[in-house]
């Protein structure tokens, strides 16, 4: 969210000496090449309707053309040739950006973008999260990227975040449904389908695919409706409300066949026909928690390789996957994770994941890899403070000299590093950090080094407490052999569940203060 971001704490002061820079208009023209479209479209949602946003693919970033830009935001966009500046202004606001630095300025701060400007063809353009990170500052309305959801969101509209999963249990099946922010909503039903209905304008729903059981055959969702088709053995259900804090919400939907004995539901329970007790499904008793699981590597990238060829890419999803069922089923937690498939993803994409939902907690899992074939055993990671910030000031040294600035003369600049946003939950991160190492040296060989800290890329922007953890090493023939073994897996799980668990006990109930902050 653009306020929350304004808020950040410089990390980085810097004096910076600007130039005045004698505007040009931007010359725009051929189209884009040696470039692939996205997977599926971005699309800008607004009170004036919807519409899709054109954007490339180029390597790892997602482009937008500034004169795309300048057509759908209304903005005004400049080129300066002697100083290489390029100008976004939007009524009387201005950012610059230079054209060699993943940069933009916006009133004297400066915040990261995952790219440099890029001219291909006579066009120049932005990496898309320039709308989420920069433009939305000096917007009159709100303006929100949601990447994953593939979103743009202009204006005051209501676009909750639905995560839904699906749970069987005896003859009975659970739909849950987290809502973020928690949204009005009325559950009915019509016919064979049970109709989770939100007042508001779009549903960004995430949807789990349903092995029917004959309760629940499907579940899907329109514009403003989460819709359950229920199955031939589906009798009754009940709906339950549950609050967490300001910022979170979550609906259970209890699905009961005919053969269930049938009491009468709880007086006040929404929408519910005849239903049995509560069911044997738990019940999650403290705030709902968001946990995002980042398995290393993917697509392109395999991380490391053992001897017999194993994956490290491929041990991180089997174990990612695991845990976030045994997250769910313990813990009751939202658990997403940053990929679940075999795909190459950029490590600033992991972290902002996490961010842009809100995660209370963040573990990135990889396999290690050493020349010395003995080396084994499972690392906990947590950021070092110190050699990131040396990597921020290395960073601002080598690109903030040169920074444009619209509007002249000298100017004492707050230089905000975006990558720097996991600075201030670092000793909550050394916490987690040492319940995990804790509880994995019960189940699994841990290094002799078992707890560390290391300028992780991966870590540095994750706003939430967040740890790397290596589950051992692919180089060592023994540990090869373990890692792709269930039953080795199931230990590290149990360890990692127990280990958060923890964390979220020994933590102040859940404060959705604290999970908000820069998006
Ligand atoms: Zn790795």
């Amino acid at each position: 969210m653009p306020d929350a971001r304004r808020t950040y704490n410089g990390v980085v002061t810097r004096l910076l000496r600007i130039a005045v820079p004698a505007l040009l208009v931007l010359a725009a023209a051929a189209a884009p090449q040696g470039q692939s479209p996205p997977a599926s479209p971005l699309r800008l949602v607004s009170p004036d309707g919807t519409r899709a946003v054109p954007t490339v693919i180029s390597g790892d970033t997602e482009l937008i053309a500034i004169d795309d830009l300048a057509a759908i935001f209304g903005v005004l966009v400049r080129e300066d040739a002697p100083t290489r500046a390029i100008t976004v202004a939007y009524k009387g606001r201005t950012i610059v950006l230079s054209q060699d630095q993943a940069l933009a300025s916006i009133s004297g701060r400066l915040v990261s973008l995952p790219a440099p400007p890029t001219r291909i063809g006579n066009r120049w353009h932005l990496p898309v999260e320039f709308v989420g990170r920069a433009l939305s500052v000096i917007y009159d309305t709100p303006l929100e990227l949601r990447k994953a959801s593939r979103l743009v969101i202009r204006g005051r509209m209501r676009v909750p975040r639905v995560v839904v999963r699906h749970d069987v249990g005896g003859n009975q099946a659970r739909v849950t449904l987290d809502i973020a922010p928690p949204t009005p909503h009325q559950v009915l039903q019509d016919g064979a389908r049970v109709i989770v209905r939100f007042d508001a304008d779009l549903l960004d729903a995430s949807l789990p695919t349903v092995q029917s059981q004959g309760l629940v055959q499907a579940v899907t969702s329109d514009q403003t409706s989460v819709v359950i088709e229920t199955g031939p053995r589906f009798a009754s259900f009940r709906a339950t409300d549950q609050t967490a804090g300001a910022d979170a919400s979550r609906i259970l939907v209890d699905l009961m066949s005919a053969a269930e004995p049938a009491p009468s539901p709880a007086p006040g329970t929404p929408g519910a026909p005849a239903g049995p007790e509560p069911p044997p499904l738990p019940l999650p008793t403290t705030g709902i928690r968001t946990i995002v699981i980042d398995p290393g590597h993917g697509g392109d990238e395999n991380g490391a390789k053992g001897a017999r060829g194993t994956l490290e890419k491929t041990v991180t999803l089997s174990v990612a996957r695991r845990l976030k069922a045994a997250l769910e089923a313990r813990l009751g937690a939202r658990v997403l994770l940053t990929r679940d498939d075999d795909r190459t993803l950029p490590l600033d994409d992991r972290a902002a994941f996490a961010n842009n939902n809100k995660a209370d907690v963040f573990v990135s899992l990889h396999a290690n890899a050493s020349l010395r074939r003995t080396a084994a055993g499972a690392e906990v990671f947590y950021l070092s403070l110190d050699r990131a910030d040396e990597e921020a000031r290395r960073v601002a040294d080598a690109e903030g000299v040169a920074m444009p600035v619209f509007g002249g003369g000298t100017r004492e600049i707050d230089v905000i590093l975006w990558e720097m946003a996991q600075t201030r939950h670092l000793s909550r991160s050394a916490a987690l950090a040492a319940l995990i190492e804790g509880q994995l040296r019960t189940a699994v060989p841990m290094s002799p080094r078992a707890i560390q800290q290391a300028p992780f890329r991966v870590l540095v922007g994750a706003n939430m407490p967040a740890v790397l953890v290596e589950v051992g090493y692919l180089t060592n023939a023994e540990q090869e052999a373990a890692l792709t073994n269930a039953p080795f897996q199931a230990r590290l799980v149990q360890s990692l569940t127990d280990a958060l668990s923890r964390f979220f006990t020994s933590e102040p109930s859940a404060t959705p203060a604290a999970t908000g902050g820069p998006q």
